[in-house]
């Protein structure tokens, strides 16, 4: 349908047993028509996040990267197409939650996204960007029991109205990427060495 060809961006995530900062990269690249405004990895080793954006093109992110290669067998990426909040680097995904935990990488629009934010605000997040995006980060954190990603984001799902192409990670939980989609489009693939990529 229409709103897919709308949306573009895009967005990759790998868990396997290889690095997965390489493949990430390889996969932004191929989509690198998708989206000028921003790139940002987030990548999970030894339950510690590490988040990386840049504001521009692919180039810049691979330029502040500066060879780091963080040995992480699990980690997400992203290539904007603003839809809310202009390009810049708080504006860029992987968006997180307060605790920097829970890492989250979106396509699509979250058409309700005045109401969610204020009742966010009036329970006490903190936003750091004008991205809709942001309030699937904050969203899943509110949602989150222990041992339960899954679930969280599923109840998060469940309040959202809107596009999305979804994959979600989380430190507590460094065995499992949590993908969804509804009107964008998202590809599970499976490596056959071990492991999958969205
Ligand atoms: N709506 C989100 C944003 O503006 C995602 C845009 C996109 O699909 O790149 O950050």
């Amino acid at each position: 349908d229409d709103s897919e060809t709308n949306l573009m961006c895009g967005i990759i995530g790998y868990i396997g047993n290889k690095n997965s900062l390489p493949i990430l990269l390889e996969g932004l690249k191929r989509m690198e028509y998708r989206g000028y405004d921003s790139a940002g990895v987030a990548l999970l080793s030894e339950n510690h996040l590490e988040v990386i954006k840049k504001q521009g093109k692919l180039g810049n992110l691979i330029t502040a990267l500066n060879g780091n290669n963080f040995n992480s067998p699990i980690g997400l990426g992203h290539i904007r197409w603003a839809t809310h909040g202009v390009p810049s680097e708080d504006n860029a995904h992987p968006h997180v939650d307060f605790q920097h935990k829970i890492a989250i990488v979106h396509n699509g629009i979250i058409e309700n996204m005045n109401e969610l934010k204020a009742m966010l605000e009036s329970e006490g997040h903190k936003f750091t960007s004008q991205s809709d995006s942001e309030l699937f980060a904050h969203l899943i954190e509110k949602y989150y029991q222990p041992g339960q990603l899954t679930e969280a984001v599923k109840k998060t799902l469940s309040v959202v109205r809107g596009a999305y192409g979804l994959g979600v990670l989380s430190a507590d939980e460094p065995d499992k990427i949590v993908a969804a989609r509804l009107g964008s489009p998202l590809v599970l693939g499976i490596v056959p060495e071990g492991g999958y990529l969205i």
